[in-house]
């Protein structure tokens, strides 16, 4: 028998949840893939949103994997240092490149472009990490204008507190962004800015292009709103089987180190996933199980190949019994914040020997 350890795609909630973004968003919204589609798949994700208005990625590499695997709808590349060569595909693949670093115009000096290569230039309106300073923008804008291998497409910024709405550092970027005669329509919001730039209280500023990842996935990028009540649904459900059951008296221990000591007589049930699959290895004992559709706790430390359940009230559990560890009945946002941790997370740690299949 071949290991039962899967995650199930089902696509149709991907578009469901796309098309929940898209109904939120100013103008386009361009899907959010990178890291190979939040560990759902790039080049799937890519083609069960064929009709997205277009995709973001992280590196040129990605686009390039899109791209050879035949999709056509603009790409955008969020970052990277772009070397002359990445210029050159760019220009090629017809890629767009976000630009935030004066070393990447230098670089493409020395690129020879096919065609011009759409850029959206990056502000840094609070986050820190990339980006230009709006003072700095005016000078950058009139570079970019002047240089006929280049075309400047969007104006676009990052939010660091896009999930928290009463946040002042979500006010201090919006209010800097809004304060701007941008040449250019701006794209500004991520999953939680679409939700939570529409209830800022000061002047709008309004996304002709916002990148939802996130909530595509079923997740909700709210901490106060689950995703059941933003309407979205779970793409990926990680499922896998009990492959033995047993019984423990009480006062022994289970599993590793012996941290989880049985209080009473306990059926153990032991289930085929573990850090080796990407489960989180520090998900703590209580963490929710469904054997059966019936919630089982974690009991023990996640080992690399098996994680074990405390299964003594569900006495029909036995050995094939199917076990969700998240998706669409038991929510990936609980299980991540009970490993201290957030969906992203456990999405992309997600181990190649766990077969993506779709639902
Ligand atoms: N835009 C940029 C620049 C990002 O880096 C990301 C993700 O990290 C996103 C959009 C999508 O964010 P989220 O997954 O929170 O919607």
């Amino acid at each position: 028998m071949t290991r039962p350890t899967r995650a199930l795609l089902n696509w149709s909630h991907l578009r469901h949840n796309y098309d929940i973004a898209r109904s939120h968003a100013d103008g386009k919204a361009y899907a959010v893939i990178k890291a190979n589609g939040y560990g759902h798949g790039l080049v799937n994700c890519a083609r069960a949103l064929g009709s997205a208005d277009g995709f973001a990625v992280a590196c040129v590499d990605e686009a390039v994997t899109l791209r050879e695997a035949g999709i056509q709808r603009p790409v955008l590349v969020l970052q990277g240092a772009y070397d002359a060569q990445e210029w050159q595909q760019a220009a090629e693949l017809n890629l767009q490149l976000a630009l935030h670093h004066e070393q990447q115009l230098a670089d493409r000096a020395a690129a020879k472009l096919a065609q011009p290569v759409a850029v959206w230039l990056k502000i840094n309106s609070g986050m820190n990490r990339l980006g230009f300073r709006p003072a700095q923008a005016p000078a950058i804008i009139e570079r970019i204008q002047q240089d006929s291998g280049l075309q400047l497409q969007m104006v676009m910024s990052h939010f660091s507190s896009a999930d928290e709405w009463q946040s002042p550092a979500l006010a201090a970027q919006l209010e800097l962004l809004a304060s701007q005669p941008w040449p250019v329509p701006a794209s500004f919001s991520n999953s939680a800015g679409l939700f939570t730039e529409k209830i800022w209280a000061g002047q709008p500023v309004t996304d002709a292009i916002s990148r939802p990842g996130i909530m595509l996935y079923g997740s909700s990028p709210l901490n106060y709103r689950s995703a059941a009540e933003l309407g979205l649904k779970a793409v990926m459900t990680l499922q896998s089987q009990l492959i033995s059951t047993h019984s423990v008296p009480a006062g022994e221990r289970v599993g590793y180190g012996g941290d989880w000591q049985a209080a009473r007589d306990t059926r153990v049930g032991v289930v085929a996933i573990g850090y080796g699959d990407g489960y989180p290895r520090h998900a703590p004992s209580g963490t929710p199980v469904l054997v059966d559709g019936v919630e089982c706790p974690l009991i023990g430390r996640v080992a690399m190949d098996m994680i074990t359940v405390d299964i003594t009230d569900h006495p029909a559990a036995q050995i094939g019994s199917p076990v969700e560890l998240w998706g669409e009945h038991l929510s990936v946002d609980r299980i991540a914040a009970l490993c201290g941790t957030i969906s992203y997370e456990l999405f992309c740690q997600l181990t190649p020997r766990v077969k993506r299949v779709a639902s």
